[in-house]
């Protein structure tokens, strides 16, 4: 089977262990050669950031090390078993964005990211480099090599004009705590996507949407010219993941991206912000939770368990949307034979 998977930070990530899971493989760490199934990952790259000289891609890292098995899954980012000296060092030379945690072993992926990169490699192929290391059983490619900023424009107390600021700094510095009044994918428009990302649409057999951030990592990937074209052609069913559970987020602040954008924080309004692709939108399929409710037209809709506990927990919601893909396909097959 191919599935091919739209994926974030965290969310995705965890995603993506029950992808491996329901397909039989190893959560965390390789598949082993020749296993039948193939899972593709294409990854927001809007969150990266330059810092310190280097390039921190933040949810390909997230993907990395959670599926190579490397991630502190309790902090929920970055590398298990860190250090931070490097951080404190540099925030003792007034070096910048002190807010930005940054681990020491994070550090030496980002100084090898930096050196491909600047050796003139594309992403894809630096985070092709960097997971023969990682061996995360999912091929993670990047939404597009070119370089995608989202900004958020704020009203910065203290400041006369408007401000916009990297989403990091809004989301890690003031905790999506500024009413933002607007949030864009800078330079998404003039990007292409990534080597293998529309064949892998194209292609799957299943595209699964993660219950990942709907506006700034979902809604990123799908500003890239050509992936909605992709999504909206590709014979497969697409089912999304509600990343919103009784009208919150499960962790972090989409509330905050959502209300950016007049999108009421349900899995009601998250799914009519998708739509249904019989009407131009995004899904075929809405997977909320249970207790939540939510009517779309031309949007089957099922009522699960959404909570990521662990694998297995999440190989079960896969697996309700794999079943929710087949019963879409016989229904289309009985109506192309009326
Ligand atoms: P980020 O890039 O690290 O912020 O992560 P993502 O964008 O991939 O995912 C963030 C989203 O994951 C948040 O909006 C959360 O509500 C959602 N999320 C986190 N844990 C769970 C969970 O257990 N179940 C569901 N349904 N959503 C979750
Ligand atoms: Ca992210």
């Amino acid at each position: 089977m191919n599935i091919t998977v739209l994926a974030g930070g965290v969310g995705g990530a965890k995603f993506l262990l029950g992808v491996k899971k329901y397909l039989g493989l190893e959560p965390f760490g390789p598949s082993p050669d020749g296993h039948p199934h193939q899972i593709t990952a294409v990854v927001n790259t809007a969150d990266d950031i330059r810092l310190h000289g280097v390039h921190i891609a933040a949810d390909l890292d997230s993907c990395m090390y959670t599926l190579g098995g490397g991630a502190d899954l309790e902090r929920g980012w970055g590398r298990n078993d860190e250090t931070w000296t490097t951080s404190a060092e540099l925030a003792e030379y007034g070096g910048e964005a002190p807010w930005f945690n940054l681990g020491d072993k994070d550090f030496a992926t980002h100084l090898m990211r930096t050196r491909m990169l600047d050796a003139g490699y594309p992403l894809s192929a630096v985070t092709q480099a960097l997971c023969e290391r990682w061996k995360p059983g999912v091929t993670l490619l990047p939404m597009t090599d070119e370089r995608v900023e989202t900004h958020v424009v704020v009203d910065l107390p203290g400041s006369t004009e408007l401000v916009a600021l990297h989403f990091q700094e809004w989301w890690i510095r003031y905790h999506a705590e500024l009413p933002a009044m607007s949030i864009t994918p800078i330079g998404a428009e003039q990007s292409r996507p990534g080597p293998g990302v529309l064949e892998a649409i194209l292609t799957a057999d299943l595209v699964l949407i993660a219950p990942s951030n709907p506006v700034v990592s979902i809604g990123t990937i799908l500003a890239v010219p050509g992936i909605r074209e992709a999504l909206a052609s590709t014979p497969a069913k697409i089912i999304g993941v509600s990343p919103i559970i009784g009208g919150a987020p499960v962790r972090g602040h989409a509330d905050a991206c959502l209300a950016a954008i007049g999108v009421e924080t349900s899995a009601e309004g998250v799914g009519r912000h998708y739509g249904a692709r019989s009407a131009g939108g995004l899904l075929d399929g809405w997977l909320i939770a249970e207790g939540d409710t939510a009517e779309i037209q031309g949007l089957a809709i099922g009522p699960i368990p959404l909570l990521m506990t662990d694998p297995l927990a999440t190989a079960a919601m896969v697996e309700a949307a794999v079943a929710m893909a087949g019963i879409l396909m016989l229904a289309g097959a009985d109506s192309d034979d009326d």
